[in-house]
């Protein structure tokens, strides 16, 4: 069973935020930013790739209440809503999870930066996702 299981089956102990039948959150324990939360199906599955949609927008439906209840309690001045599919992603718990990361300012805790490609070959990636 994974962590993330055992931790839903109250096996290990977690600061929890909300459960119901389906969705379960917790304060991630490594806390990138204060409020930096987890929110998860109880059913387990490897990541968004794998969810069922039905699944998946009672997880996007708790993420935006928790995340406005983060933001507007904790005083933060944004977030960022994000979720790691696989090892190539940065995925290290194979349950599926979205963060939430409130921000506080632009030099906090996370930084998220997206690189570009000098030479992005956007006719062939679009005419083969359009196939
Ligand atoms: P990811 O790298 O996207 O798979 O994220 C996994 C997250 O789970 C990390 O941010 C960890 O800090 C968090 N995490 C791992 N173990 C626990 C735990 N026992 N309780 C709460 N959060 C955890
Ligand atoms: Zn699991």
């Amino acid at each position: 069973m994974c962590i993330f299981c055992k931790i839903i089956n109250k096996e290990i102990p977690a600061s929890i935020l909300y459960e119901d039948e389906d969705v379960f959150a917790l304060l991630d324990i490594a806390q990138v930013t204060d409020g930096h939360a987890l929110v998860m199906p109880k059913e387990h599955v490897d990541n968004i790739l794998d969810c069922p949609p039905v699944l998946l927008s009672k997880i996007i439906s708790v993420t935006q209440m928790l995340s406005k209840d983060i933001v507007s309690k904790l005083g933060a001045k944004g977030v960022n809503v994000l979720t790691n599919a696989n090892p190539a992603a940065g995925q290290s718990v194979m349950h599926f999870h979205m963060h939430i990361i409130p921000r506080y300012h632009e030099h906090d805790g996370l930084i998220l930066k997206f690189k570009e490609n000098p030479t992005p070959e956007l006719k062939k990636i679009q005419d083969i996702l359009k196939k």
